[in-house]
Protein backbone atom coordinates (compact mmCIF):
# COMPACT_ATOMS: atom_id res chain seq x y z
CA UNK A 1 0.00 0.00 0.00
CA UNK A 2 1.56 3.15 -0.89
CA UNK A 3 1.92 6.10 1.77
CA UNK A 4 -1.12 8.06 1.16
CA UNK A 5 -3.74 6.07 0.79
CA UNK A 6 -6.67 4.99 2.86
CA UNK A 7 -7.44 2.58 5.22
CA UNK A 8 -10.98 3.03 5.40
CA UNK A 9 -13.34 5.42 4.16
CA UNK A 10 -17.06 6.34 4.36
CA UNK A 11 -18.96 7.65 1.60
CA UNK A 12 -22.06 9.21 2.34
CA UNK A 13 -23.26 7.73 5.60
CA UNK A 14 -26.75 8.13 6.75
CA UNK A 15 -27.98 6.35 10.14
CA UNK A 16 -31.71 6.97 11.43
CA UNK A 17 -33.45 5.41 15.08
CA UNK A 18 -36.95 5.45 15.16
CA UNK A 19 -37.78 8.23 18.05
CA UNK A 20 -40.11 6.74 20.56
CA UNK A 21 -42.91 8.71 19.43
CA UNK A 22 -42.78 7.09 16.19
CA UNK A 23 -42.91 10.37 14.50
CA UNK A 24 -39.84 12.07 12.46
CA UNK A 25 -36.90 9.32 12.96
CA UNK A 26 -33.67 10.61 14.73
CA UNK A 27 -31.27 11.21 11.98
CA UNK A 28 -28.01 10.77 13.70
CA UNK A 29 -25.36 10.56 10.63
CA UNK A 30 -26.31 12.77 7.38
CA UNK A 31 -24.54 11.66 4.74
CA UNK A 32 -21.12 11.60 6.84
CA UNK A 33 -17.97 10.89 4.12
CA UNK A 34 -14.59 10.40 5.56
CA UNK A 35 -11.19 9.08 4.80
CA UNK A 36 -8.91 7.58 7.04
CA UNK A 37 -5.08 8.05 6.08
CA UNK A 38 -2.62 4.84 6.49
CA UNK A 39 -0.53 5.27 9.29
CA UNK A 40 -2.71 8.33 10.80
CA UNK A 41 -3.98 9.06 14.03
CA UNK A 42 -7.56 10.46 14.24
CA UNK A 43 -9.35 11.66 16.70
CA UNK A 44 -13.24 12.39 16.34
CA UNK A 45 -14.56 14.81 19.21
CA UNK A 46 -18.53 15.24 19.67
CA UNK A 47 -20.94 16.20 22.67
CA UNK A 48 -22.74 13.10 24.04
CA UNK A 49 -25.00 11.61 22.02
CA UNK A 50 -23.96 13.01 19.11
CA UNK A 51 -23.17 10.00 16.72
CA UNK A 52 -19.61 9.26 17.40
CA UNK A 53 -20.24 5.25 18.61
CA UNK A 54 -22.62 5.31 15.71
CA UNK A 55 -20.18 6.26 13.42
CA UNK A 56 -17.38 3.98 14.82
CA UNK A 57 -19.61 1.04 14.87
CA UNK A 58 -20.34 1.67 11.18
CA UNK A 59 -16.36 1.99 9.95
CA UNK A 60 -16.17 -1.19 11.90
CA UNK A 61 -18.69 -3.14 10.40
CA UNK A 62 -20.47 -3.19 14.14
CA UNK A 63 -22.91 -1.93 12.55
CA UNK A 64 -25.05 -0.79 9.14
CA UNK A 65 -25.38 1.87 7.49
CA UNK A 66 -28.96 3.00 6.16
CA UNK A 67 -27.30 3.95 2.84
CA UNK A 68 -23.81 5.15 1.91
CA UNK A 69 -20.59 3.36 1.50
CA UNK A 70 -17.67 1.72 3.79
CA UNK A 71 -14.20 0.55 2.07
CA UNK A 72 -11.50 -1.21 3.16
CA UNK A 73 -9.06 -0.68 0.87
CA UNK A 74 -10.84 -1.55 -1.89
CA UNK A 75 -13.36 -3.79 -0.09
CA UNK A 76 -16.62 -2.92 -0.10
CA UNK A 77 -16.97 -3.90 3.97
CA UNK A 78 -21.20 -2.53 4.12
CA UNK A 79 -22.52 -5.19 1.67
CA UNK A 80 -21.15 -8.23 3.75
CA UNK A 81 -23.12 -10.40 5.43
CA UNK A 82 -22.17 -10.46 9.01
CA UNK A 83 -20.27 -14.30 8.89
CA UNK A 84 -18.00 -12.30 5.99
CA UNK A 85 -18.08 -9.09 8.36
CA UNK A 86 -17.15 -11.10 11.36
CA UNK A 87 -13.81 -12.71 9.70
CA UNK A 88 -13.41 -9.26 8.74
CA UNK A 89 -13.43 -7.90 11.99
CA UNK A 90 -11.02 -10.25 13.37
CA UNK A 91 -8.54 -10.53 10.60
CA UNK A 92 -8.07 -6.74 10.30
CA UNK A 93 -9.50 -4.48 13.35
CA UNK A 94 -9.10 -3.73 17.05
CA UNK A 95 -11.42 -2.75 19.04
CA UNK A 96 -11.09 -0.93 22.35
CA UNK A 97 -14.06 0.24 23.85
CA UNK A 98 -15.18 2.63 26.80
CA UNK A 99 -15.96 -0.20 29.47
CA UNK A 100 -13.77 -2.90 28.20
CA UNK A 101 -16.06 -5.21 27.08
CA UNK A 102 -13.89 -8.33 28.53
CA UNK A 103 -15.42 -11.42 28.80
CA UNK A 104 -16.17 -12.17 32.48
CA UNK A 105 -15.43 -15.60 32.56
CA UNK A 106 -12.16 -15.49 31.09
CA UNK A 107 -8.96 -14.61 32.85
CA UNK A 108 -7.18 -11.74 31.44
CA UNK A 109 -5.02 -14.01 29.36
CA UNK A 110 -7.50 -15.97 28.13
CA UNK A 111 -9.25 -12.58 26.86
CA UNK A 112 -6.34 -11.41 25.13
CA UNK A 113 -5.64 -15.57 23.33
CA UNK A 114 -9.30 -15.15 22.09
CA UNK A 115 -9.32 -13.11 19.00
CA UNK A 116 -6.07 -15.72 17.68
CA UNK A 117 -8.15 -19.19 19.15
CA UNK A 118 -11.17 -17.68 16.96
CA UNK A 119 -8.69 -17.24 13.66
CA UNK A 120 -7.12 -20.67 14.08
CA UNK A 121 -3.91 -20.58 16.18
CA UNK A 122 -3.42 -23.30 18.67
CA UNK A 123 -3.58 -22.44 22.52
CA UNK A 124 0.26 -23.24 22.92
CA UNK A 125 0.79 -20.38 20.26
CA UNK A 126 -1.98 -17.79 21.37
CA UNK A 127 -1.16 -18.13 24.57
CA UNK A 128 2.30 -17.23 23.90
CA UNK A 129 1.87 -14.35 22.41
CA UNK A 130 -0.75 -13.05 24.68
CA UNK A 131 1.78 -13.16 27.70
CA UNK A 132 3.99 -11.07 25.62
CA UNK A 133 1.48 -8.55 25.07
CA UNK A 134 0.40 -8.72 28.53
CA UNK A 135 4.15 -7.49 29.30
CA UNK A 136 4.05 -5.38 26.98
CA UNK A 137 1.39 -3.28 28.54
CA UNK A 138 2.42 -3.95 32.31
CA UNK A 139 0.12 -6.47 33.16
CA UNK A 140 1.37 -9.76 32.91
CA UNK A 141 0.97 -10.58 36.89
CA UNK A 142 -2.77 -9.98 36.33
CA UNK A 143 -3.02 -12.83 33.49
CA UNK A 144 -5.12 -15.07 35.91
CA UNK A 145 -7.83 -12.40 36.74
CA UNK A 146 -10.97 -12.20 35.57
CA UNK A 147 -12.06 -8.71 34.39
CA UNK A 148 -14.01 -8.03 37.91
CA UNK A 149 -10.44 -8.29 39.62
CA UNK A 150 -8.67 -6.09 37.62
CA UNK A 151 -8.95 -1.92 38.13
CA UNK A 152 -10.17 -0.26 35.33
CA UNK A 153 -6.56 0.99 34.14
CA UNK A 154 -5.53 -2.90 34.39
CA UNK A 155 -8.97 -3.92 31.96
CA UNK A 156 -8.13 -1.12 29.36
CA UNK A 157 -5.02 -2.39 29.15
CA UNK A 158 -5.66 -5.81 28.75
CA UNK A 159 -8.64 -4.67 26.29
CA UNK A 160 -5.42 -2.80 24.19
CA UNK A 161 -3.44 -6.24 24.34
CA UNK A 162 -6.44 -7.72 23.03
CA UNK A 163 -7.23 -5.45 20.66
CA UNK A 164 -3.59 -6.11 18.55
CA UNK A 165 -3.85 -9.84 19.33
CA UNK A 166 -4.56 -10.31 15.61
CA UNK A 167 -2.15 -7.39 14.38
CA UNK A 168 -4.50 -5.31 12.84
CA UNK A 169 -4.13 -3.09 10.43
CA UNK A 170 -6.48 -0.57 12.38
CA UNK A 171 -7.25 -0.05 16.21
CA UNK A 172 -10.72 1.93 16.50
CA UNK A 173 -10.91 3.17 20.46
CA UNK A 174 -14.33 4.50 21.59
CA UNK A 175 -13.23 6.60 24.37
CA UNK A 176 -10.83 4.02 26.13
CA UNK A 177 -9.76 6.11 28.87
CA UNK A 178 -13.68 7.38 29.36
CA UNK A 179 -13.89 5.46 33.20
CA UNK A 180 -9.97 6.01 34.10
CA UNK A 181 -8.36 8.79 36.39
CA UNK A 182 -6.15 11.29 35.26
CA UNK A 183 -3.17 8.92 35.50
CA UNK A 184 -4.37 6.03 34.08
CA UNK A 185 -5.25 8.12 30.98
CA UNK A 186 -2.40 10.04 30.53
CA UNK A 187 -0.30 6.04 30.71
CA UNK A 188 -3.21 4.55 28.42
CA UNK A 189 -2.84 7.43 25.56
CA UNK A 190 0.94 7.18 25.35
CA UNK A 191 -0.04 3.60 24.97
CA UNK A 192 -2.21 4.53 22.03
CA UNK A 193 0.21 7.05 20.87
CA UNK A 194 2.84 4.07 20.54
CA UNK A 195 0.94 1.45 18.74
CA UNK A 196 1.84 3.43 15.48
CA UNK A 197 5.39 3.42 15.83
CA UNK A 198 5.88 0.29 16.86
CA UNK A 199 2.80 -1.63 15.51
CA UNK A 200 2.71 0.26 12.14
CA UNK A 201 -1.17 0.61 12.96
CA UNK A 202 -3.50 3.25 11.81
CA UNK A 203 -5.77 4.67 14.93
CA UNK A 204 -9.14 6.16 14.85
CA UNK A 205 -9.91 7.25 18.34
CA UNK A 206 -13.20 8.92 20.00
CA UNK A 207 -12.58 11.25 22.72
CA UNK A 208 -13.48 14.03 24.97
CA UNK A 209 -9.92 15.36 26.05
CA UNK A 210 -9.08 17.95 24.03
CA UNK A 211 -5.52 17.19 24.95
CA UNK A 212 -5.50 14.13 23.09
CA UNK A 213 -7.22 15.36 20.21
CA UNK A 214 -4.26 18.28 19.72
CA UNK A 215 -1.83 15.27 19.89
CA UNK A 216 -3.79 13.69 16.46
CA UNK A 217 -2.98 14.27 13.09
CA UNK A 218 -6.33 15.40 11.88
CA UNK A 219 -9.20 16.27 14.50
CA UNK A 220 -12.65 15.77 13.41
CA UNK A 221 -15.87 17.01 14.88
CA UNK A 222 -19.62 15.78 14.85
CA UNK A 223 -21.96 17.97 15.47
CA UNK A 224 -26.07 17.93 14.42
CA UNK A 225 -25.27 14.76 12.28
CA UNK A 226 -22.27 16.35 10.18
CA UNK A 227 -18.78 16.06 10.04
CA UNK A 228 -16.10 18.32 9.71
CA UNK A 229 -12.56 19.08 10.24
CA UNK A 230 -11.23 21.01 13.46
P1 LIG B 1 -22.21 9.27 21.19
O1 LIG B 1 -21.34 8.07 21.09
O2 LIG B 1 -21.71 10.45 20.42
O3 LIG B 1 -22.49 9.66 22.60
P2 LIG B 1 -24.20 7.54 19.97
O4 LIG B 1 -23.65 7.27 18.64
O5 LIG B 1 -24.09 6.46 20.98
O6 LIG B 1 -23.63 8.91 20.53
O7 LIG B 1 -25.75 7.87 19.82
C1 LIG B 1 -26.22 8.90 18.97
C2 LIG B 1 -27.72 9.08 19.14
O8 LIG B 1 -28.39 7.94 18.64
C3 LIG B 1 -28.15 9.23 20.60
O9 LIG B 1 -29.18 10.18 20.66
C4 LIG B 1 -28.65 7.85 20.94
O10 LIG B 1 -29.62 7.92 21.94
C5 LIG B 1 -29.22 7.36 19.64
N1 LIG B 1 -29.12 5.90 19.50
C6 LIG B 1 -27.97 5.17 19.48
N2 LIG B 1 -28.23 3.86 19.28
C7 LIG B 1 -29.58 3.75 19.18
C8 LIG B 1 -30.47 2.66 18.97
N3 LIG B 1 -30.03 1.40 18.81
N4 LIG B 1 -31.80 2.94 18.90
C9 LIG B 1 -32.25 4.21 19.03
N5 LIG B 1 -31.47 5.28 19.24
C10 LIG B 1 -30.15 5.07 19.31
MG1 LIG C 1 -20.42 6.89 22.53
Amino acid sequence: MADNEFVLKGEGINKSYKSEQGEARLEVLKNVSLEIKKGSITAIVGSSGSGKSTLLHILGGLDKPDSGAVYWGDQLISSMNSDQLADFRNENIGFVFQFHHLLPEFTALENVSMPALISGMSIEDSSKRALQLLERFGVADRRNHRPTQLSGGEQQRVSMARALMNKPSIILADEPTGNLDDSNTSTILDMLFELRKQDDVTVLLITHEKAIAQRSDIVLEIKNGELSSL
